[in-house]
């Protein structure tokens, strides 16, 4: 059995990672970022969200998903009953933004997914959902296509990951947005079978 006194801490594990991310330089992101976004959200979440790359609004405020995206983003987690606070956190492939919205290239997403699979570690998530294509090719290898595979359980990190369209994607063609509640759907199913029966969504 383990002594205790040599369990790891979390909390300051969190916090020694996040000091280590924010004052990264390890890819050329760090020239022309305003801001490192760490992420935000419940550091106990059952639930974590990872997107592509922060983008201008937050590359300037410092938060995940605080621009138009994001601001759909917590539409959809409003109905179905998640909130940041409490149900979900919420990161990205990388961590700074890359000029002018551009995808990240293999090479800066494989300099930052250390940090992204350190924060999975802590948290320890029970569900995954990945946003978009550029987090499911990073997160789940490049054989995976968001048109096809969207809406259905895989296993990333050894746990049940759901890729779903990029709000992004939603904001430019809105026929995507049946398709998304849909899976959004399987997602609130999965999480009351898993953590909380009486989870209350207005809408699932
Ligand atoms: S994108 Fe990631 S690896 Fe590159 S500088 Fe930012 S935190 Fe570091």
């Amino acid at each position: 059995m383990k002594d205790s006194l040599f369990e790891p801490d979390r909390e300051s594990d969190f916090d020694q990672l996040k000091e280590k991310v924010l004052s990264c330089s390890r890819c050329d992101l760090s020239h022309t970022r305003n801001n490192v976004i760490f992420g935000e959200g419940n550091r106990d979440a059952a639930i974590m969200i990872i997107g592509e790359g922060p983008g201008r609004d937050e590359d300037l405020q410092g938060r995940p998903f605080v621009g138009k995206s994001g601001q759909l983003l917590d539409r959809i987690l409003e109905a179905c009953g998640f909130t940041r606070q409490k149900h979900v956190f919420i990161s990205n492939i990388v961590k700074c933004r890359p000029p002018d919205n551009r995808v990240p290239t293999p090479a800066e997403a494989e300099m930052c997914m250390p940090w992204l699979l350190n924060q999975i570690e802590l948290i320890d998530p029970g569900i995954i959902i990945l946003l978009g294509s550029t987090a499911l090719k990073f997160m789940a290898g490049s054989d995976y296509r968001i048109t096809r595979d969207r809406g259905q359980w895989i296993s990333c990190q050894g746990r049940l990951t759901m890729p779903v369209y990029h709000p992004a994607a939603l904001l430019r063609d809105p026929s995507l947005k049946r398709d998304t509640w849909e899976d959004f759907k399987k997602i609130v199913w999965k999480y009351r079978e898993t953590y909380d029966q009486k989870h209350h969504s207005a809408h699932v």
